[in-house]
């Protein structure tokens, strides 16, 4: 067995023989005693070699990985208060030198070194603190949907047909068929909700966009939910809700991580999030002279306008065309241009959208020739509302969306550990 403590922990058990073991940050020799700064998963210590025969014959360089074994012991010295005094050091693997990758947080390499390094650059502090707020993002998602009586389900990846009847699918040979990447979970959240009630998944899906964005990636990770009994109203307060509790959780528990990454005034938004019509929003944008009509979509800078405009972190746009919207988007009653679909704009771009479903398999053969597909394409998708389906709501948030925001990037590649784009499918 590996028996080693913590670094954190090696800090507070001052005089007791113990074995702690990490990464050289950097070392400095003086004529008679040598520094090496180790680091481990939870912090970093000071070790002070004043017997030089404890020295490995090889000098020891950035990242490599060594084990000590010695004392803690208070220092008026060290940064800490507390350095650490070996009796043993044994070097368990080299690092190749020089590092081709810059990992102190002082100067960063550029982004696309950085991303063809990623093992390396996952110990810099700065793309550390992203990847263990990311973490808590997805636990703290699970958490508060579990505690409020969701399950979580696991939808295929490889799909028959399109989800959406878009044209951003990924097409893969399945034996003597061809098959698709998922684009969406869609279908199979609406199928577990119609049962199960209330459903969540945390699934990756991709999508063939063509075009390098700093805010699309062609592989994300999506958290979704579905209810049944629900309108769009009922999800949208979910949907604040689950935000808050993620955001409550990150600013009590990642404080340090918030820190290293200059994000430490993350502002909890307060519910209700304010509501805007798509209407008012493009009436706002129109106002200080923006090129925009009814019936279009926004642009990335007309979301960023817009919180300016609202004011808001955090808003919905709700009420929008169905023409901007999928062909499942259940039209009002009274007026079936506009359908009960809603965006999240969060820190000025979109993190989620959201719809409350068509549930009446008719309705659904309407709109789907309305958008100029064949409900024929559409049977299987159809059949599923046949049999006692209940209105039914959900939305989706963007895992990498979501964190660009609360980190503060302004480039999504920061915020997936492997991206996937137009370019780069290596690491
Ligand atoms: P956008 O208009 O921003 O391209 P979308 O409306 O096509 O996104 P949806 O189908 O609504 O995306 O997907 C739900 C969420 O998934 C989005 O709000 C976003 O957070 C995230 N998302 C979708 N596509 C991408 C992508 N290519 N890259 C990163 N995140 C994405
Ligand atoms: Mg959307």
């Amino acid at each position: 067995m590996f028996d080693r403590v913590y670094i954190d922990e090696a800090k507070k058990r001052i005089g007791e023989k113990l074995t702690i073991a990490g990464w050289v940050i950097r070392t400095r020799d003086l004529a008679k005693i040598k520094f090496i700064l180790l680091r481990d998963k939870s912090g970093e210590i000071q070790i002070t070699i004043k017997d030089l025969n404890l020295m490995p014959s090889e000098n020891l360089g950035r990242e490599d990985v060594v084990k000590v074994t010695g004392e803690t012991v208070q220092s008026n010295i060290a940064n800490a208060g507390v350095e650490f005094i070996p009796e043993k050091i044994d070097v368990l693997n080299k690092s190749k030198q020089p590092l081709p990758v810059d990992i102190t947080q002082q100067t960063q390499s550029e982004l696309e070194t950085r991303l063809n390094w990623r093992f390396l650059d996952f110990r810099n502090p700065q793309t550390r603190s992203i990847f263990i707020i990311q973490n808590k993002i997805l636990s703290s998602f699970r958490e508060y949907l579990t505690n409020n009586g969701y399950i979580e389900f696991q939808p295929p990846c490889i799909i028959s047909s399109a989800s959406e009847g878009g044209a951003e699918l990924f097409s893969i040979p399945y034996f003597e068929k061809k098959a698709f990447l998922a684009q969406s979970p869609q279908l199979y959240k609406q199928m577990t909700a119609i049962s199960f009630e209330k459903v969540f998944t945390i699934t990756p899906i991709w999508r063939a966009e063509k075009f390098n964005t700093p805010t699309h990636l062609n592989e994300i990770r999506q958290m979704d939910i579905e209810q049944a009994f629900a309108d769009d109203e009922t999800v949208m307060q979910v949907l604040e809700k689950v935000l808050v509790h993620i955001l409550t959780e990150i600013k009590e528990t990642c404080s340090e991580e918030l820190k290293i990454l200059k994000q430490e005034n993350l502002e909890i938004p307060k519910i209700p999030f304010r509501r805007v019509t798509y209407t008012e929003a493009i009436q706002m944008l129109q106002n200080i002279g923006e090129q925009i009509v009814w019936g279009d979509d926004f642009t990335k800078p007309q979301e960023k306008l817009l919180m300016e405009l609202v004011g808001e972190k955090a808003f919905f746009l709700k009420d929008w065309p169905g023409a901007q919207k999928a062909f499942y988007a259940m039209p009002y009653e009274n007026n079936p241009d506009v359908v009960k679909a809603f965006d999240c704009i969060y820190g000025g771009i979109e993190i989620s959208s959201g719809t409350q479903r068509i549930h009446i398999p008719e309705l659904l053969r309407e709109r789907l020739k309305f958008k100029g597909l064949d409900p024929e394409d559409f049977e299987n998708y159809i059949e599923a509302f046949a049999y006692g389906a209940p209105p039914h709501a959900g939305w989706s948030i963007g895992l990498e969306r979501i964190t660009m925001i609360i980190t503060g990037m302004t480039n999504i590649r920061e915020c997936a550990m492997f991206p996937r784009d137009r370019e780069r499918l290596t690491p």
